[in-house]
């Protein structure tokens, strides 16, 4: 510390200037103390180094709670965001390295059926028309089995144009690479999502790969930029129960959270649905995928960045941006400088998917009904050794709940998560249904151990009359030996709104 007022002057506006300068820089930037909360801090990521609390005015550490506090009003700012050791911020590590970008679509009146702006198929026409390539592996639709993904050979423009569109479910494209391989095909574009761009990358790179000393097939990976991708054996039954006839469909698109279904091109959705909607139904490989823009392609190519009918396009090897800049200037595409891509989207996205793992609960604890008719239904209010409380650190919460109403099996599904941070041992959970001062059907149950983070889903079952579910008050308490109670709330049912 300097003991000169007018060196203390400039040191303090020397920092006020820098904060300033990397606030400017952030500008624009979703990144904000909200989001640090969720993907560090609840996630059960944060390392507690306090380097957020020190670089902001608003931010202090609060010992007790072991995480930052807020003291003032949040600007969103994304400081905190951007120092904190355990968040993914530079853009080479959240979509790889790449030597240009565009926003491109197609130039083909042909291309019809293309997902966003028909870039890849446009590219495959290119590359059919001007003999660099001698087959391309791609996804079309099974004619037998409506949506289901089958890859394919193929060595003509037209069936590149057959292939247009997007199908979110794993396609078997390495399989079909194997069989053009073992077929002769020795140049040829491989269109997949990451995960199939990383398969393809691997067998040609990595020391034991199959494919790398094979030097005579060259492949050309065009990748698509993949969020999820969903289960067909789980989703289209949902989509048929719903009333939608697959038959029927003739795009599905995912934009801005939410999957659209349609009957027709260019009108409205038959159906939408929330991706959280839809959750349950993806594929659960995909809760481990950390690469949206398939960082091991010559080519990406997705939707987010640009807009309407158009594709945000990385080149990411030379031969990838010289077929690009060639294809546009043989009129296959038209494309706009990197400069056009909304790249803040690409990287809101990219980061999303990279952190989304911490998210998820590795455990899951399903709780029947306590089958134990002689255990007493109370939890621990007082604990049962006076001096064997313990008095909780700090002012975490302990626990999180929420509560959903499965309606068809009149049950009240409640969550639980473990939400501060160390192990809860002996758990104990009751619920009961209050009735101005009564209670009806207590239920309770002990959980042996709760890791931090951990979520418990319990059903508990409704009572029903002859008009359905009677929606009653439910108690929820929850008590541990060594800190007491340490939750308690009353949730007041209402029937559900109609949608
Ligand atoms: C599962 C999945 C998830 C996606 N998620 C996103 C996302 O979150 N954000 C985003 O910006 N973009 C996403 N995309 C990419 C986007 O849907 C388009 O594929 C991309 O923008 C290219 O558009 P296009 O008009 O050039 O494609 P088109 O010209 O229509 O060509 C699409 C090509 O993709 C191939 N294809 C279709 N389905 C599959 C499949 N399951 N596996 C392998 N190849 C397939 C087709 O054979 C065709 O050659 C996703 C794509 C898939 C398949
Ligand atoms: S003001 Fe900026 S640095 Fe401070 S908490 Fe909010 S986003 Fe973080
Ligand atoms: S900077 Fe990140 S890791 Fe460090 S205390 Fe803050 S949230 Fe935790
Ligand atoms: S999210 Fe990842 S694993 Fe899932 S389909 Fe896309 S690239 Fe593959």
């Amino acid at each position: 510390m300097t003991e000169n007022p007018a060196e203390a002057k400039s040191e303090s506006s020397q920092y006020d200037y820098s904060f300033d300068y990397i606030q400017k820089k952030l500008e624009g930037k979703k990144d904000s103390f909200g989001m640090l909360m969720k993907e560090i801090i609840r996630a059960g990521i944060c390392t507690e180094c306090g380097t957020c609390a020190a670089v902001c005015p608003v931010l202090e550490w609060d010992h007790l709670a072991g995480q930052p506090k807020l003291i003032g009003k949040c600007t969103g700012c994304g400081i905190c965001y951007n120092q904190c050791p355990r968040t993914i911020t530079d853009p080479i590590q959240l979509m790889g390295e790449f030597k240009t970008g565009y926003v491109s679509n197609t130039n083909i009146p042909e291309v019809i059926g293309a997902q966003d702006g028909g870039t890849v198929t446009s590219l495959l026409s290119y590359l059919f028309d001007e003999h660099l390539i001698d087959a391309a592996i791609v996804s079309m639709k099974d004619p037998k089995n409506p949506w289901h993904p089958v890859a394919q050979i193929i060595t003509n423009k037209d069936d590149a144009i057959k292939a247009a569109g997007s199908i979110y479910s794993h396609s078997q494209t390495v399989e079909a690479l194997m069989d053009a391989i073992r077929e002769g095909y020795r140049s040829i574009a491989f269109v997949g999502t990451p995960c199939n761009i990383d398969a393809v990358d691997k067998m040609t790179s990595s020391p034991a790969g199959m494919l790398k000393y094979f030097m005579r097939a060259h492949i050309l990976k065009i990748g698509l930029f993949c969020m999820d991708s969903f289960s067909p054996e789980a989703i289209y039954p949902f989509f048929e129960q719903d009333g939608i006839d697959l038959t029927k469909v003739v795009k599905m698109d995912i934009n801005k959270g939410k999957f659209h279904i349609y009957y027709d091109y260019d009108g409205e959705p038959v159906k939408s649905y929330t991706i959280k909607e839809l959750d349950k139904f993806k594929s659960s490989s995909c809760n481990f995928c950390t690469d949206l823009t398939a960082e091991n392609a010559d080519i990406s190519i997705g939707s987010v960045g640009s807009g309407p009918k158009k594709n945000t396009a990385f080149a990411r090897t030379g031969i990838g941006a010289e077929i690009i800049e060639d294809a546009a200037k043989k009129g296959y595409i038209k494309i706009e400088p990197y400069n056009a891509i909304n790249l803040n989207a690409v990287l809101f996205l990219a980061k999303l998917k990279k952190v989304s793992q911490y998210n998820i609960q590795k455990r899951k604890v399903f709780i029947v009904q306590d089958s134990k008719e002689h255990e007493e239904p109370k939890v621990e209010t007082k604990p049962e050794a006076e001096e064997g409380i313990v008095k909780p650190l700090g002012s975490r919460k302990f626990l999180s709940v929420s509560k959903s109403i499965k309606e068809e099996d009149a049950v009240l599904n409640i969550s639980l998560t473990n939400s501060v941070g160390y192990l809860l041992e002996d758990l104990k959970i009751r619920i009961v249904i209050v009735e101005e001062l009564f209670e009806k059907k207590p239920w309770i149950t002990t959980i042996r151990e709760l890791f931090p983070y951990e979520t418990i889903e319990i059903g508990y079952p409704l009572e029903t009359g002859t008009d359905g579910i009677v929606y009653s008050n439910v108690l929820v308490e929850a008590s541990t030996k060594k800190y007491g109670k340490i939750f308690s709330r009353t949730f007041k049912l209402a029937p559900q709104e109609e949608k």
